[in-house]
């Protein structure tokens, strides 16, 4: 173990504490993982992300098969997924967070990007939105259909279940699912009421500023 995996570890926990803390995840559900070289870390299977342990992350090769440390999250595949098909991706934090979650549930957003663009953050950090179908856990299928999706968009919306975001680091990604969490209370509090969300000018501006 090097210095730069230590640090990681810390990170990793350091973060799962905080959004637990602040009630984005609950009970044993999120997980968050971070890529270290050639191999990556993934929250364990059944974990609290409130006390965590960096010595006992799971570190699983490039084939996602368990190199050392407890068993990964059940979950794993969602990761491993997107990796395969982002290259780029330095870490994925996938949360069962209510208001996103709740925004899943609703029949009537487009399944092709499920929240407006409301404001400037929002359309910088996570820009288009898909909806994943609903699959039940450990079905393959939602691995499939994750795959598929990754391979065009960095963050995803899985039908009943949670959004999965990846990103260049650990902030990034942090940074990006607040977001979302964030924007999707919004759109709950406002839902049923007109509202102005940003152009497809003013969209389109922001891309141009602030690729992802
Ligand atoms: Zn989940």
């Amino acid at each position: 173990m090097n210095m730069n995996e230590d640090a990681l570890r810390e990170e990793i926990c350091d973060i799962a504490a905080s959004l637990h803390r602040r009630g984005l995840t609950h009970g044993s559900t999120g997980n968050v993982s971070a890529r270290c070289g050639e191999r990556w870390l993934l929250t364990p299977t059944g974990s609290n992300l409130g006390k965590l342990d960096p010595a006992r992350l799971s570190l699983l090769d490039d084939d996602g098969r368990l190199v050392s440390g407890d068993p990964p999250s059940k979950e794993m595949f969602l990761h491993h997924a997107v990796y395969r098909q982002r290259p780029a991706t330095g870490a994925i934090i996938h949360l069962h967070s209510t208001h996103s979650v709740a925004v899943s549930l609703l029949p009537d957003v487009s399944a092709e990007d499920v929240l407006p663009p409301m404001t400037a953050y929002y359309v910088m950090r996570i820009g288009r939105l898909p909806l994943v179908p609903y699959y039940a856990p450990g079905d393959m299928k939602l691995a499939d259909a994750v795959r598929d999706m990754a391979s065009r968009h960095h963050a995803m919306l899985l039908a009943n279940h949670g959004p999965v975001v990846a990103g260049p680091n650990l902030a990034a990604s942090t940074d990006a699912i607040e977001e979302l969490e964030a924007t999707a209370r919004l759109y709950l509090l406002l839902h049923g009421r007109q509202i102005r969300t940003l152009t497809p000018e003013q969209c389109a501006e922001l891309r141009e500023r602030y690729p992802t």
